[in-house]
């Protein structure tokens, strides 16, 4: 049988990028995959795939958050993928972009577990993957000031919950990627001004000589997912390309 048959899945940002590749290889390996996202438009498409039921989410209201818990109720897995990336060092960070941050990178993902845990604990156990990124709880890259703080928020919360939780069959591990493939990096390297050189300079920090792709962060979620991960918990999983080896 296929490695996550008969598991419920509920994640956030499937729309485009690493969620959307997650949402498809869940759903293919078996899951009953609710996946949701803020643009409808990409609620649509995921409609369309089989195993995947998508609902429109902005992870930033909280009532939305609560009124999907309840609806849905138990799940075996919470994958926390909606996330942002503001430019900028301590200097060019106004406070409106470390607030955005830390709610939508780290707060949204404390709201959606308070959500969901409670039935998830009810139901003996399940695995919540919490987005991190290698920026923050690992390395330090240039201009990264709001994104490295929020994402080492994560990788904080993420101990913090896999610790109270381990005898009650609650695994939680943050996956931490590299420089990958996705339509807000491209976005990213636009808004520098100079696309090429932007790219390359990813490109180079990369001992591959290439940037990740979100089908490789998909594998390592389906796994986190999957029963074969039952031995870990509280971790961040590092997946750069040889980045900060
Ligand atoms: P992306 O940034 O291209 O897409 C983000 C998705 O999030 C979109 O579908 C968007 O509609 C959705 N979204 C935005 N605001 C939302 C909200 N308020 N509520 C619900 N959904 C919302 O995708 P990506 O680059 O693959 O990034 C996904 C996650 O992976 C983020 O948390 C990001 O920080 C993290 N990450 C990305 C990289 C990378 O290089 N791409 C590296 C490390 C970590």
């Amino acid at each position: 049988s296929k490695r996550l048959q008969g598991k419920v899945v509920v994640m956030t940002a499937a729309g485009q990028g690493i969620g959307r590749a997650c949402a498809v290889r869940m759903a293919a390996e078996g899951a009953r995959v609710i996946a949701t996202d803020i643009n409808a438009d990409s609620v649509a498409e995921l409609n369309a795939i089989d195993g995947i039921e998508a609902r429109v989410l902005n992870v930033l209201d909280a009532n939305a958050i609560t009124e999907l818990a309840t609806d849905i109720g138990a799940v075996d897995v919470l994958f926390n993928c909606a996330g942002i990336v503001h430019a900028g060092d301590i200097l060019h960070t106004p406070e409106d972009d470390w607030d955005m941050a830390f709610a939508l990178n780290a707060k949204a993902q404390y709201r959606m577990i308070r959500a969901f845990l409670p039935a998830m604990l009810t139901n003996g156990g399940g695995s919540i993957i919490n987005m991190s990124s290698v920026a923050g709880p690992v390395t330090g890259p240039a201009n990264r000031l709001a994104y490295s703080a929020s994402k080492a928020a994560v990788a904080g919360m993420t101990r913090a919950i896999a610790t109270d939780y381990v005898t009650q069959g609650i695994r939680c591990n943050s996956i931490c990627p590299g420089t990958v493939d996705s339509p807000s990096l491209h976005q990213r390297l636009k808004d520098t001004g100079d696309y090429e050189g932007a790219l390359s300079a990813f490109v180079a920090r990369q001992p591959m000589g290439r940037i990740g792709q979100p089908h490789e962060i998909a594998a390592l979620v389906a796994y986190l997912a999957s029963d074969e991960s039952g031995f870990t918990t509280g971790q961040e999983h590092i997946i750069d390309g040889g980045w900060t080896a």
